[in-house]
């Protein structure tokens, strides 16, 4: 069985997410990562020193090791600006999503919600994963398979 998470920013996958990744890969699920941006607009809080041209750099390497400590199958790391996914082109980024679902097959999908968990802009951008798994009940994927036993995007909320 496989699960794929699809989140806005390295940080993501441990915040709100970390439990129920860490859950379904100790429990023999492949669990695969998709991140949609480097985080380089993240909060405070970088090493003494850094500056906020490293922050991509250290907020990757924070991924991959977070990856591993999840246990995560595999991580794959986007490049769409940190705090402007809504200003790129949204039928790329859901064209790159729903080809990740078919090659990955995935039998879930876990991302942030509508409401982007707290509000984040990029997390409620990520909204282009419901609409293209609506997409693929109504009219099926314009290519490939669909998925079989996809049946719902889930993510995070907080009250
Ligand atoms: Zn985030």
């Amino acid at each position: 069985m496989r699960l794929l998470a699809v989140l806005a920013h390295p940080d993501d996958e441990s915040m709100g997410t970390g439990g129920t990744l860490y859950r379904h890969a100790t429990a023999g699920v492949d669990v695969h990562l998709l991140c949609v941006t480097r985080g380089g607009e993240g909060w405070q809080g970088k090493p003494p020193g850094a500056t906020k041209e490293d922050l991509p750099r250290i907020r990757t390497r924070e991924l991959e090791e977070a990856g591993k400590a999840l246990g995560l199958a595999a991580v794959e790391l986007w490049d769409y600006p940190d705090g402007e996914v809504g200003d790129c082109d949204q039928a790329e980024i859901t064209s790159r999503i729903a080809e990740s679902i078919r090659s990955l097959a995935p039998a879930a999908v876990l991302g942030w919600g509508p409401d982007g968990g707290y509000g984040h802009p990029d997390h409620m951008r990520r909204r282009c994963l419901h609409r293209r798994r609506r997409g693929l009940d109504r009219r099926g994927p314009p290519s490939g398979p669909v998925p079989h036993g996809l049946r719902r995007a889930v993510g995070p909320s907080l009250p």
